[in-house]
């Protein structure tokens, strides 16, 4: 028979938080499982602290959190085997610390309409959210306790008397509300054990089954942890993903804990970049499936988790961002990004280079975003180049010295060491070593390609002089080369298609000799004139080049030039309309008077067509030539719309006929 040992009210306060609990605060009213769990963990640390502080020794048995289900009463229980409390403990834990401090939980934000982040702070009890009645059945661990039972019914009353209980611990026994029944369904507390206990640190049983982790990889130190237990664990954290392409492992205690894990993912192009995927964690407790306000917004695509007891969890969302430390939090984590990718870049070059289409991404969108970052990884910002770079890293390797950085670990200059090539065989480069290696020959200026496809003329035209060329290729290269242009004032960016370098002009050939004396003609105006004639357009802008080459056929008859001013300008035009760029009308037609095929032209239209007059056969050849030569050049250039593909085709085909024709 219990002894009624007191009854009386929880404290002195006038006001009952009760109906408030129940109504407001939460819709999640879910979160009670947690609190409760959270409670029984800390129970069992706290008695493992204890027995470990006085040097008692109790046989502690093996640490286990029970859940059980009758549905018949209604009833949840959580049953734990830590610490217990006795009657004094209660009176102090439950019926004055925790309703007072669930009181000034209530009382800061029943009125606020945010959402608050960690939903933590209402403890033990939230538990009057989902019950109606709420028992505690508990045994300390002290030598000589007595087992005591406190009842709580939702109101400021509750009863303490004594209990039957034979074992170390503690149960807490919900009698659930008619509304909150789905708490007496299986499947309903796995999951939210799931959710927010899986990585608790002791195992937790529903029914005698065992359904939570147990394991945190992250609370782990990294020396223990093998290739593959990382990847489990990314495997465990989002099924039927692509494996990541490399982790970083954060573990610190000064001057904040974080401890977690952070992958690249591959980077899909369906990926929502400006949504968070990393999970929060505050000691082992889920708290968040993302936390965007904890960490810096270019690190949003990352993955995996971040556990810290230092971030205030009963605030709003948007105070998070402002505080201090999680500021400092955000910028340990892009510290520890850019030194792991240092650390890559100088000890397995071969795998950066592996990485780098997707590392890439994020390198240059947080150098875009975030200037401390910035600094932090210029020396590992690299592009592939059509350079070849073999011969140049044996020179280097000579070279290669140690430097200190500025966060104080000594490492190789980013030179090139040991340069490997991509599965295509492209070397990489850093803008500081492109611009050194080819001071000599075109200083401060970058020719770079944005569509290896569509400028492959343009490139293959750079390389065959010698003109090193870098690839600019990827979707955020576009504001990438405004940032370049930003960062290296004196330095010109030209895309390989925008201008002709001087190098690429053979300023020898004797274009401005004047050929025809009756009409004083030098013989690159009458190339212009020639093209001119036959195209009929005049926001066609013809320029005649004798473009360098071994051999003259090498290079192209001629070739379609964007300036680089106004295709940025199409270009902008194209993204504030939200449409793809078109090709621009205006643009220019350089033609090669290097070429034999210009050559010909030329000879023909001096010859038979001024005897034969404007009509002959031969001056329609050569006009159907002449847009040959500039439709072949938008091929090039992939400026081509439908109109111009038929006329493209039928012109050919006109052509070839004539040219067959005997
Ligand atoms: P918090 O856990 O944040 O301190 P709670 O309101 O959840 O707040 O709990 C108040 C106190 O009640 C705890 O600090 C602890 O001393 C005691 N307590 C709650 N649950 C248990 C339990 N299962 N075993 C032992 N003590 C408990």
């Amino acid at each position: 028979m219990a002894t009624v040992l007191k009854r009386g009210n929880i404290t002195v306060h006038t006001e009952n938080i009760f109906p408030i609990i129940k109504k407001s605060i939460y819709s999640d009213h879910e979160i009670f499982l947690r609190e409760l769990i959270s409670n029984a963990v800390d129970a069992i640390s706290k008695l493992k602290m204890a027995v470990y502080g006085s040097g008692q020794s109790i046989d502690l048995g093996e640490p286990e959190i029970q859940i059980s289900i009758d549905k018949e009463k209604k009833q949840l229980s959580i049953t734990d085997n830590g610490i217990g409390m006795t009657a004094e403990e209660i009176e102090k834990y439950i019926n004055q610390v925790a309703f007072s401090s669930a009181e000034e939980f209530v009382e800061k934000f029943k009125d606020s309409k945010e959402q608050i982040i960690g939903h933590f702070g209402l403890g033990f009890y939230s538990s009057f959210m989902v019950a109606t009645t709420v028992e505690i059945d508990t045994l300390s661990y002290q030598e000589g306790a007595e087992a005591v039972h406190w009842r709580c019914e939702g109101s400021t009353e509750f009863e303490l008397d004594t209990s039957e209980r034979r074992d170390r611990g503690t149960t807490v026994t919900l009698t659930l509300m008619d509304e909150e029944a789905d708490y007496l369904e299986e499947f309903r507390i796995r999951n939210i054990v799931k959710k927010y206990c899986d990585f608790m640190p002791y195992p937790i049983t529903l029914n005698g089954e065992r359904i939570n982790q147990e394991k945190a990889p992250w609370k782990e130190s990294a020396s223990n942890l093998t290739k593959d237990d990382y990847l489990e664990f990314y495997r465990y954290l989002y099924p039927f993903q692509e494996d990541p392409l490399l982790w970083i492992h954060l573990n610190t205690d000064y001057p904040f804990v974080v401890n977690g894990i952070l992958y690249f993912p591959k980077l899909k192009p369906d990926v929502d970049v400006t949504k968070g995927q990393i999970k929060l964690f505050c000691n082992q407790v889920f708290v968040s499936d993302n936390c965007e306000e904890v960490i810096p917004k270019f690190l949003l695509p990352l993955r995996g988790v971040i556990d810290s007891t230092d971030i205030p969890l009963n605030v709003s969302r948007s105070y998070l961002q402002g505080d201090r430390t999680v500021r400092k939090i955000a910028d340990y984590i892009a510290k520890k990004v850019a030194g792991q990718l240092k650390d890559l870049y100088r000890s397995d070059r071969k795998e950066y280079i592996r990485c780098w289409q997707d590392l890439g991404t994020f390198v240059k969108f947080g150098s875009l975003n975030d200037d401390k970052f910035k600094k932090q990884v210029e020396d590992i910002l690299i592009f592939r180049t059509t350079a070849d770079l073999a011969s140049a890293s044996e020179a280097s390797d000579a070279v290669a010295v140690e430097v200190q950085t500025e966060d104080g670990d000594a490492w190789e200059s980013p030179t090139e060491s040991q340069s490997p090539q991509d599965e295509n065989g492209y070397y990489y480069t850093t803008l500081k070593e492109y611009l050194e290696r080819n001071e000599s020959h075109h200083k401060d200026r970058v020719f770079y390609c944005t569509d290896p496809a569509a400028q492959a003329t343009y490139v293959e035209l750079h390389k065959s002089q010698g003109l090193e060329v870098l690839f600019l290729d990827s979707f955020i290269d576009t504001h990438f080369i405004s940032f370049l242009e930003r960062e290296y004032t004196d330095v010109k960016f030209s895309r390989v298609d925008a201008e002709i370098d001087d190098a690429l002009v053979d300023k020898d050939k004797k274009d401005t000799e004047i050929v025809d004396p009756t009409t004083n003609k030098t013989r690159s105006e009458q190339i212009k004139e020639l093209f001119e004639a036959a195209l009929e357009n005049p926001r066609v802008n013809i320029k005649v080049e004798a473009l360098k080459g071994d051999d003259p056929a090498s290079a192209p008859p001629a070739m379609v030039l964007l300036p680089e001013s106004m295709r940025r300008l199409q270009d902008m035009t194209a993204l504030f309309e939200n449409k793809m760029a078109t090709f621009p009308d205006d643009h220019i037609l350089l033609v090669n008077s290097a070429h034999p095929l210009v050559e010909n032209l030329l000879k023909m239209n001096q010859g038979s067509i001024i005897t034969e007059g404007g009509d002959s056969p031969s001056a329609v050849l050569s006009k159907s030539l002449c847009n040959h030569i500039y439709d072949l050049a938008l091929i090039a250039q992939r400026g081509f719309d439908a109109n111009s593909m038929k006329s493209f085709v039928s012109r050919s085909n006109q052509v070839l006929t004539r040219l067959t024709e005997r």
